[in-house]
């Protein structure tokens, strides 16, 4: 096999079919941050996908989810991504399809999380039929994919906070200790939305807009007085860093209907420093969700084995990802206009490692 074909076998991924791009993008985008993952701080187990996957359960009306093929999904990508064996026509055929069965099987469990309040196995199993044929949001595909791997994210909540004495709100109470923090964030979402106006206040680079948001909060005017009336409190965000929790990965959510008058700049180029009281650390731009609203979803992925930036989209070239150029902001894909919609950060080793070194 010629080396176009052979590359062609290591990047193939499912291709799309009843509107599944949502679940695509999402598959593209856990894929590659967890072959970064495994690039800076080595593999769990062999073959093992580096992000823990849902447990598969049973839900109240008796229908049993199975994750069981997202782990499938990543080893199956993993052999074709690591493979110098050639394939035939046949072979590479039987390849595509099991993807997409994956894919398929992925999606179900998804649908079948997002249903799982309807009391009738009759109603869920309909309504899911009815979303395996409906285009859904990427977004919340990819934070369920991570639904098990909170811990791997870098996480914040928010907690209220007296401006006068500095005192915590916590459950009702006033408190002079800082709530939990690990357990706060342990609900939280891996995935952290970033707003317009933040974007924007940040010229529209989204690492920027999330260094801000942790930095703002006020500090206590008058601390640690016990008889204040309490009658002033901000809102303020602490992050998971400041229980010692880096967080390997950073996955920031941007709007999802952004005015047209709206400049990205993604920076793909250089890490970006993130420091906060406890942690100054560096991370590298792994991955884009890209959106055309309402339309489709495509995902731009840095590769860790020196091929630049490659797009995922199950519609074209039968889901093989194809080079492209390093993601800035909103960027021209067939015959629509996509905007940046999720963003993947991973957390650089200090001192880095060659990334020419090893291919995963
Ligand atoms: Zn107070």
């Amino acid at each position: 096999m010629v080396g176009q074909e052979l590359q062609r076998l290591r990047l193939q991924s499912s291709k799309w079919s009843n509107n599944s791009c949502y679940i695509d993008a999402a598959l593209a985008l856990w894929e590659w941050a967890q072959r970064w993952l495994h690039h800076f701080w080595g593999e769990p187990a062999p073959g093992a996908p580096a992000l823990p996957v849902p447990a598969n359960h049973r839900l109240a009306n008796g229908v049993v989810v199975n994750w069981q093929p997202l782990t499938q999904f990543w080893s199956t990508r993993r052999r074709l991504y690591l493979s110098d064996v050639l394939l035939d026509a046949a072979a590479l055929k039987a390849a595509v399809q099991q993807l997409m069965e994956l894919r398929d099987a992925v999606r179900r469990a998804y649908e079948q999380e997002r249903s799982a309040k309807l009391a009738a196995r009759s109603a869920l199993e309909a309504e899911v039929s009815t979303q395996m044929l409906t285009m859904g949001a990427a977004a919340t595909a990819f934070e369920w994919l991570c639904k098990s791997a909170g811990t791997h994210f870098l996480r914040t909540a928010v907690f209220k906070r007296c401006t006068r004495c500095g005192y915590f709100v916590q459950q009702g109470k006033m408190q002079l200790d800082p709530p939990s923090i690990l357990e706060a964030v342990s609900g939280m979402s891996p995935a952290m939305e970033i707003m317009l106006a933040e974007l924007q206040a940040a010229q529209g680079d989204p690492f920027a807009a999330f260094q801000a948001k942790l930095s703002a909060g006020r500090s206590p005017t008058n601390p640690g007085q016990a008889a204040c009336l309490h009658a002033s409190s901000s809102r303020i965000r602490i992050s998971s860093t400041s229980a010692g929790e880096t967080g390997s990965l950073i996955a920031l959510q941007l709007p999802d209907s952004p005015p047209d008058a709206l400049q990205y700049r993604l920076c793909a180029g250089d890490d970006q420093v993130l420091t906060t009281a406890n942690v100054t650390a560096s991370y590298r731009l792994v991955g884009v969700i890209m959106y055309q609203k309402d339309v489709h979803f495509v995902t731009d992925v840095r590769t860790p084995c020196g091929e630049g930036w490659l797009r995922f989209d199950g519609m074209i070239a039968n889901g093989v990802g194809r080079p492209t150029e390093p993601p800035v902001g909103r960027v021209t894909h067939g015959a629509g206009r996509y905007f940046p919609y999720l963003c993947v950060y991973a957390l650089v080793p200090s001192p880095p490692v060659d990334v020419e070194m090893t291919r995963e």
